[in-house]
């Protein structure tokens, strides 16, 4: 996810409702295989984040972090760059491209799964 993302859904409210409701509020799915279904319809210009997969152990941690902002993610992508020299920028797009692979996804839809 991008930096503004990952902040936008810590805070945005999380609505009552399922995924057919059209509100502005975040639309979760906790599965029973320990994942979390976000719906974020984050969109700014031709940047756009619909949906994102996340591990629900760390969707609670996100959420009930006191406090998360720039500072943190900017330590965050220190820690691939010390490990293993890569950015978090270039791992994103790893995962992107790895996701478009052979058209395992379509381009819409790896643009709107935020990753
Ligand atoms: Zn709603």
């Amino acid at each position: 996810m991008r930096e503004d993302e990952i902040i936008y859904i810590r805070v945005n409210p999380i609505c009552d409702q399922s995924f057919g409701c059209q509100c502005g509020k975040l639309h979760i799915a906790n599965c029973s295989n320990g994942l979390s279904v976000i719906t974020v319809n984050w969109i700014r210009g031709n940047k756009k984040a619909l949906a994102t997969i996340i591990p629900t152990s760390y969707w609670n941690k996100l959420r009930n972090m006191l406090k998360f902002e720039q500072y943190d993610i900017q330590a965050a992508y220190k820690i691939p760059k010390r490990e293993a020299g890569i950015t978090y920028i270039v791992l994103r797009k790893i995962h992107y491209n790895v996701m478009r692979f052979n058209n395992a996804i379509e381009v819409d839809e790896a643009e709107g799964l935020c990753m």
